[in-house]
């Protein structure tokens, strides 16, 4: 039957698994950082997703399509699938994480000391708050870190923060988009490098593509690349 239906736009999908909240039918899923329609049948074309969408990316089409089925819809959401978080993102599902027993450190309290001294050079560090001229911008080399990778990674003091200046922000909980701040930060500064580190789960590719996009804003060339952790604190990509 044709009937009215929900189309979703990959290439203007950004991952922000904001829809996913929306439709109550369950009817859409994150599938590699994009949303999805899961079945036709639970899709009743109503479009509460659309106006969740920061991205302009769902739109209403009228084509052939299965009927919306409500009782295929209750069948599902009765299904002990555990559900996702609220951001929608499959690589976030709650889970523990085992770890062996930590060991008895060799080294001694004075040495352990100075092994976690804060690396930290800045303040304030939340993108949100930090002015675009502040002094310590010029001539930096960047950290862009998803708040959640500083959980995550052990080292992160040691491996990624020291000699860099650093930014975080959150890209699925914070409002706004970080690429208006970051444009401002490049354009007004001379950063010799960028770093992003971000988490595996789609949400937080986000932050990646702020700074990607201003990048392509301030028209610099500056050398950059992006860093993935896995929620279990390994590194999966450099
Ligand atoms: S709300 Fe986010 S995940 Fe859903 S279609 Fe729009 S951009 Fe994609
Ligand atoms: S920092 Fe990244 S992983 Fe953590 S909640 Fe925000 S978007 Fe998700």
């Amino acid at each position: 039957m044709k009937r009215k239906i929900i189309t979703i736009d990959e290439a203007a999908c950004t991952g922000c698994g904001l829809c996913i909240d929306a439709c109550h039918e369950g009817a859409l899923q994150l599938v590699n950082g994009k949303a999805k329609l899961v079945s036709d049948s639970y899709c009743d074309g109503l479009g509460a997703c659309l106006p969740a969408c920061p991205a302009d990316a769902i739109h209403i089409v009228e084509r052939e399509a299965a009927p919306f089925d409500e009782a295929a819809v209750a069948a599902k959401q009765a299904s002990p699938t555990p559900p996702p978080l609220p951001c929608g993102c499959p690589g976030t599902l709650a889970k523990s994480i085992s770890r062996p027993k930590a060991a008895p450190p060799e080294v001694s309290p004075a040495a352990m000391a100075a092994t976690l001294e804060s690396r930290l050079t800045n303040w304030p560090v939340q993108i949100k708050l930090v002015p675009p001229n502040a002094p310590y911008l010029q001539n930096a080399a960047l950290l862009i870190a998803a708040d959640c990778t500083a959980f995550a990674y052990p080292d992160i003091h040691r491996r990624f923060m020291a000699g860099k200046v650093t930014l975080i922000g959150c890209p699925k909980l914070d409002a706004g988009d970080y690429s208006e701040k970051l444009t401002a930060i490049l354009q007004n500064n001379d950063i010799r490098s960028l770093t992003i580190l971000r988490m595996e789960v789609p949400c937080c590719a986000g932050i990646a593509n702020a700074a990607k996009q201003a990048l392509v804003n301030s028209g610099k060339l500056i050398p950059w690349h992006v860093v993935t952790i896995g929620t279990d604190g390994a590194i999966l990509e450099e």
